[in-house]
């Protein structure tokens, strides 16, 4: 395999990408050695956040000391049962609290953005009218298709964060009047990194009387999310991507579209009464609280952990993470503008304010082949493809068709046609 020009200069950042030991958000995995192709073995160079970050020390901490005491949770009168109950609705109010929610709004726990999105999308009324920018993730672009009852509107990618807002306001106003409606978008890209202008799309579907879902995937491990402060209806995150282990997110919110929508899931938990019917089958009363969503023994393990990890971020101080960060990604983007033939991928600019999450492009290679090199021959583990955010890759590569692609496909040798898909690097404070 032959060397990676920008290589060199990723290895050696490495030292500053990599956690030193009084690092604000200890993590795991910083010890971990990978054999390179050349021979011998480096330490492992994590930058791969945006897909999966690492766990925190804390986190892990917390899960080993509780691990000896779990059972079920809302099924037994047991000890065990009542602690792992106690433990996983104060994660609800810990959650609840990290988003800064209001005293109605529900905390549901779900398996990750991914999943909350889609029980928003079962649940949003007949007839809705749903605003989507095509730039959005899949897990916020997609869900809404499913619904044959429901109207999508796609916008335009904005090429600033005062035209996202202006694109929004023309196509609320442009579809008016309209019963119920909802705004969705992401806060920070999981492509660019760059940040929505959350309040002011919030303010903007207010004020045509609709309502927003934000998807704070990419933006709540570096970010502080207020959901009342923003005035979003709903947020969802993962957390994978916020320091704690998969299998768990979380899709907090208004009461009432998810207490009038039918359960997302059949079963023990979401109902409180089940009879009986004459004449054969039964008759169910469904939770009107979060259980609603809920049925089935939930992931206790995964809510604890999101909820040690929200803990953690924030006794760590967002002002700090947020510096810390910052100075990251000055570095990063400084180093790679170093290196010629790379190109930073970017909606709004150079200048819009952005988390650790970088794309680029290298002149003259496929990205798949130079991500494999990357990893082969200096340890450094990065992303390629479309990011599963293929409209949003694709007009940022320059490719104006609707015609749909592989995600990562690695077709195109290195040096011929246009670029196909992209590199990224993610990192956080941790
Ligand atoms: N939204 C954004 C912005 C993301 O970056 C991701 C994952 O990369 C998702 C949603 C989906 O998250 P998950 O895979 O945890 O469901």
């Amino acid at each position: 395999m032959s060397a990676c020009p920008v290589a060199a200069t990723a290895a050696t950042d490495t030292a500053t990408i990599e956690a030193p030991a009084d690092a604000p958000l200890p993590v795991l995995g910083h010890d971990v050695r990978v054999p390179l192709v050349t021979g011998g073995e480096v330490p492992y160079a994590a930058l791969d956040y945006a897909a999966s970050a690492p766990a925190l020390r804390r986190v892990w901490d917390d899960v080993a000391a509780y691990a000896p005491y779990y059972g079920s949770v809302h099924r037994g009168a047991g000890y065990l049962s009542q602690l792992s109950t106690d433990l996983f609705e104060s994660s609800r109010a810990d959650v609840a609290a990290f988003l800064g929610c209001r005293p109605t709004d529900q905390v549901v726990f779900t398996r990750s953005t991914t999943d909350s999105l889609n029980l928003l999308a079962a649940v949003v009324p007949a007839g809705t009218r749903v605003f989507v920018f095509e730039t959005e993730h899949h897990a916020s672009l997609l869900p809404w298709e499913r619904r044959e009852d429901v109207d999508v509107t796609y916008l335009d990618a904005p090429r600033t964060p005062g035209q996202a807002v202006r694109t929004l306001e023309e196509a609320l106003a442009a579809r008016e009047p309209y019963g119920p409606a909802l705004v969705c978008v992401t806060g920070a890209s999981n492509v660019t990194g760059e940040l929505w202008p959350v309040r002011e799309l919030a303010a903007a579907a207010h004020a045509h009387g609709a309502r927003i879902v934000l998807d704070a995937a990419q933006l709540a491990p570096h970010h502080p999310v207020d959901v009342a402060e923003l005035d979003v209806d709903w947020v969802a995150f993962s957390g994978h991507k916020l320091y704690a282990p998969f299998g768990a997110g979380v899709l907090a919110g208004r009461a009432d579209w998810l207490q009038a929508g039918e359960p997302y899931l059949a079963g023990g938990g979401a109902s409180r009464k089940v009879a009986r019917r004459d004449g054969g089958g039964v008759d169910v009363e469904w939770h009107d609280t979060a259980a609603r969503h809920e049925a089935g023994s939930p992931n206790v393990i995964g809510v604890y952990a999101i909820a040690a990890a929200c803990k953690a971020l924030t006794e760590a101080g967002f002002e700090r993470l947020v510096a810390r960060e910052q100075r990251l990604v000055e570095t990063v983007r400084a180093g790679l503008a170093e290196v010629p033939g790379v190109k930073v991928l970017s909606l709004f600019g150079d200048d819009a304010p952005r988390v650790g999450v970088i794309s680029f492009v290298v002149e003259g290679w496929n990205s798949s082949h130079f991500a494999a090199a990357l990893s082969a021959e200096y340890g450094i583990g990065v992303r390629d493809g479309l990011f599963c955010a293929h409209p949003l890759v694709r007009t940022l590569l320059g490719d104006d068709s609707r015609e749909a692609g592989e995600c990562g496909a690695p077709d195109g040798a290195a040096g011929e046609g246009p670029q196909l898909n992209a590199l990224r690097v993610s990192f956080g404070a941790g």
